[in-house]
This record gives structure tokens, sequence and C-alpha cells, in this order.
């Protein structure tokens, strides 16, 4: 299956190509249509398989096409355990946007927080974040939610192992409740379902890789 039969468009296309994407991945033809569709989707794979784009193309896809609040408010937040992984999802989302208008940003702890202060004064499209970084911005009212469309939990079975249960409450709870969910984990643990039923629609959209 080539990647012009999943829906994204020509900017997004020619730039997987340039990458020397030859194929979708088997979780990118299974999630890349459903993101597009709005729906909830609940995602077992592995780093690896070529998740992140999974979940990245489809959102850019959906915020090229719709600019009416580009700048102003966040559209996409993706909740990420650590650091390394919240630098390195920003790093994809940049390495996809070359040909796009689509503005990204990473905020995570243990590095200084002004900068990430002054860059959100500017407005951004998807933020990427670690949990306690994220209550801090958002405690200081430098967040706003109003407006979000997408929420990602990546790696939720090790956000829970770290003992982000609390802080994900503590946000989820800030976001409008209509919003498209998307939720990736490499094991599908008791804690992971607990956390999908509440935070996500029940009639999501299951993948395992
Ligand atoms: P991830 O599982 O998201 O950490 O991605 C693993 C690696 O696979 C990253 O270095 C991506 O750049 C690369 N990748 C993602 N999608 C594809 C694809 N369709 N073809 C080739 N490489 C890919």
């Amino acid at each position: 299956m080539p990647f012009s039969t999943l829906g994204l468009s020509d900017a997004l296309l020619k730039t997987v190509a340039e990458l020397g994407y030859t194929k979708p991945t088997p979780i990118q033809q299974q999630a890349i249509p459903v993101v597009l569709s709005g729906k909830d989707l609940i995602a077992a794979a592995q780093t690896g398989t070529g998740k992140t784009a999974s979940f990245v193309l489809p959102l850019l896809e959906k915020f090229n096409h719709d600019k009416t609040l580009r700048g102003k408010r966040i559209r996409a937040l993706v909740l990420t355990p650590t650091r390394e992984l919240a630098i390195q999802v920003e790093a994809s989302i940049a390495q996809y946007t070359k040909y796009l208008e689509v503005s990204s940003l990473a905020v995570y702890g243990g590095t200084d927080i002004e900068p990430q202060k002054q860059r959100l004064i500017w407005g951004v499209d998807i933020l990427v974040a670690t949990p306690g970084r994220l209550l801090d911005l958002a405690h200081q009212r430098l967040l706003h939610f109003d407006e979000l469309e997408v929420l990602v939990l990546d790696e939720a079975d090790r956000m829970l192992d770290m003992g982000f249960i609390d802080d994900i409450n503590k946000i989820i709870e800030r976001l409008p409740s209509s919003r498209q969910n998307l939720l990736f984990s490499a094991t599908m643990s008791e804690d992971v379902r607990a956390l999908a039923k509440r935070a996500i629609d029940q009639q999501a959209r299951e993948i395992s890789i």
C-alpha cells in the first residue's frame, strides 16, 4: 500500500518521499485513516514501528487544511513520559512541517522554564510536553486549552509506570471535553485500560501491531 492511498495531501507526500519513506509502516496504514476521520484511537505499538508519524502526519494534514486558528491557541497536546521523548517527537514534527505552516514546541522539566514561557507567548499549534512541566506552565496561566482539538498520550504505559497518573488526570480536567483522543502504549496493562476507560471514547478504534 503506498502513502498516496492514505488521504494525505501532496505537501506531506513530498516530505515523506524526501525522507526516503517508500511505504507506510503497518501502524501508519491502520492509524492514519482513523486519525483523519476524527475518531478516538487506542494503539498498542512499540517504539521503532513508526508510531510517531502515524499520529503526527494526519494531525498535520488536519491542521494545515484548516488554518483558521493558527498561531492563537494550542490545537494538539502530546503528553510524553520523558524529556528525551518530548524532544524526539517535536523533532519529528519539525521534520514533517517543512512545507507546512504548522508550529510545534516541546516543553519539559529539568531545564530553564523562561525560554519555554517566551516561546508559548507567540502561540503554538502542537505542544509536546512532559506532565510535570505542563502543569507548572498551566498554573502560571500560560496555556490556553479552550480550542484544543486533539490529545495524544504517547507511551501511556511508561507514563503510568513513572507515576504520572495524578498529573495526567489534572491535565485532562483542564481540556475541553469534546476532543479527539489518541493513546499509544507498548503494553495494554490494566492501568492503561483504566486510563483509556476514563479519558477515551468507548467507541475508539483499537489497533494492535
Ligand atoms: P518511531 O517508531 O515513531 O520512533 O519511528 C522509528 C523510526 O522510523 C524513525 O526514525 C522514523 O523516521 C522512521 N520511519 C517512520 N515511518 C517510516 C516509514 N514509513 N518508512 C521508513 N522509515 C520510517
